[in-house]
């Protein structure tokens, strides 16, 4: 969780993750848009600002090198419109405060990812997505973006099929600070949950029903093992869980997501080669069940058990094949992993820098337990991915670099001229992002 405690004292910036450390110069958390707009025109020549949302990215793209900048003092609903189903929020809301002050006017988010700590600026510039292939990711929710750009001007766009709109959908802090933010919203519903063990060859067969089938679907791949555990979510009518019922649960994860899992995680690292048979006898240990509560209760879970993370987008079509030979090497027990592979679907998004870059996609997220070597296994990953014309999450450990980018993004180039255009003064380019746009 962001602390703004531990940002006033203003010694060390670090993620959620512990990946990335950095000790900027200055720390600000300003609570006017006029506020922002003198620290951006105060800015020195050659200095470079970053905003911090919730520092729960996995990449560098939030790390502040001088100037950091935080919208804790920026936050809540600002207004709502019943009749179009949109609400526009100070961009720095934290995602566990839209749930309950949405629910008050009988409305939820369309979508959202499995955790609530991150801020509703940072899922959108990286495209944080949740799961369903019909539905899309934060980015896609924004009817507005309100933002100050590197010239200190705020602007309001609306989205439309212009490049500016393109650009802004995955903007990853770069045309600007976002500070208002108008979002579709949906009438307050509940979802109702299944989590079930299942046999991989059997999934795979009825992956593309079952996905069209269900508004949620995500599967958790134990490395090696036969078994994965399917979860699948239905919109229903609003009704609440039992209140002793939820508390219940919520013990349980905490106790077996979290308590058990990491003692397991610790074994593994003390013993790497224990972790192929961890995983197998996690996906036997999976906890099947069924229950009902409010959207936003049921999309987030507790996540205390550290790790480094790299996703990718691959064309929904690849999936299975994919997937089939991730099996065929992890059964051969080649890496020391034993944290599950999360696979989700979305559908394709026009921007610029979405990786999904227009087509239905499977999102596959790799996991390696705080502590242990991630590199043989990511790097792998990587190779594969980019056979089946991955892209990757921005928010997670990724190679982007400037010998790739244009692969990745053909409209890279028209996105880099907006880019200047906002920012002349590259105020927003941290050395990160200098490795990409040199
Ligand atoms: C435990 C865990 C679970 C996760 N689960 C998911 C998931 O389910 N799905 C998924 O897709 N991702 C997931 N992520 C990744 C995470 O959602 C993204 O990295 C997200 O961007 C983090 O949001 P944040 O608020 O912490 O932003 P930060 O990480 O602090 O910042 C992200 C980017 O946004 C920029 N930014 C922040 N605020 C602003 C602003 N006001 N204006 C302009 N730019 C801004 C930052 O400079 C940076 O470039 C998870 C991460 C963790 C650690």
């Amino acid at each position: 969780m962001f602390s703004i405690n531990n940002w006033q004292q203003g010694k060390r910036w670090t993620n959620w993750a512990n990946n990335i450390v950095s000790y900027p110069s200055t720390y600000h958390a300003p609570a006017s848009i006029e506020a922002i707009q003198q620290i951006i025109k105060n800015m020195k020549k050659q200095q470079t600002l970053r905003v911090t949302g919730a520092a729960h990215s996995f990449s560098p793209v939030a790390m502040p090198e001088e100037t950091a900048l935080t919208l804790h003092n920026l936050r809540g609903l600002l207004s709502v419109d019943t009749k179009n189903l949109t609400a526009t929020f100070y961009a720095g809301t934290y995602l566990y405060e839209i749930g309950p002050l949405l629910a008050e006017h009988q409305l939820a988010l369309i979508n959202m990812g499995d955790i609530q700590a991150q801020t509703l600026a940072g899922v959108i510039a990286t495209g944080t997505h949740g799961t369903g292939v019909t539905l899309g990711s934060f980015s896609s929710m924004v009817t507005k973006w309100g933002f100050i750009n590197g010239l200190g001007e705020y602007i309001e766009h609306e989205r439309g099929t212009d490049d500016l709109s393109e650009a802004l959908h995955v903007s990853i802090g770069l045309l600007g600070i976002l500070v208002t933010v108008t979002i579709q919203v949906t009438p307050l519903y509940s979802l109702h949950y299944v989590s079930e063990k299942t046999n991989l060859e059997d999934a795979l067969k009825n992956f593309q029903q079952t996905i069209r089938t269900h508004r949620h679907v995500e599967w958790f791949y134990f490395p090696g093992s036969d078994l994965i555990q399917v979860k699948k979510m239905d919109k229903v009518a609003p009704v609440e869980q039992n209140k002793w019922q939820r508390h219940l649960n919520e013990m349980n994860l905490q106790l077996v997501e979290n308590g058990l899992f990491y003692v397991i995680s610790e074994l593994c690292k003390w013993q790497p080669r224990a972790s192929s048979s961890v995983s197998k006898l996690s996906s036997k240990l999976v906890s099947e069940g069924v229950r009902t509560d409010l959207s936003y209760r049921m999309f987030p879970s507790p996540r205390s058990v550290k790790f480094t993370e790299t996703e990718y987008a691959i064309p929904l079509q690849h999936f299975e094949a994919c997937m089939e030979e991730i099996h065929a090497v992890l059964k051969k027990g080649k890496f020391t992993v034993h944290f599950p592979i999360e696979c989700r679907t979305t559908k394709g998004e026009q921007g610029m820098l979405s990786p999904t870059q227009g087509e239905e996609s499977a999102f596959l997220a790799f996991h390696m337990y705080k502590g242990m070597n991630e590199t043989p296994y990511f790097d792998w990953v990587r190779v594969l991915m980019r056979k089946y014309n991955g892209r990757p999450h921005w928010g997670k450990v990724n190679d982007y670099d400037a010998t790739n980018i244009r692969d990745y993004y053909p409209k890279f180039a028209a996105f880099n001229e907006l880019r200047n255009e906002h920012d002349p003064n590259n105020i927003f380019v941290t050395s990160y992002f200098r490795r990409i746009f040199n």
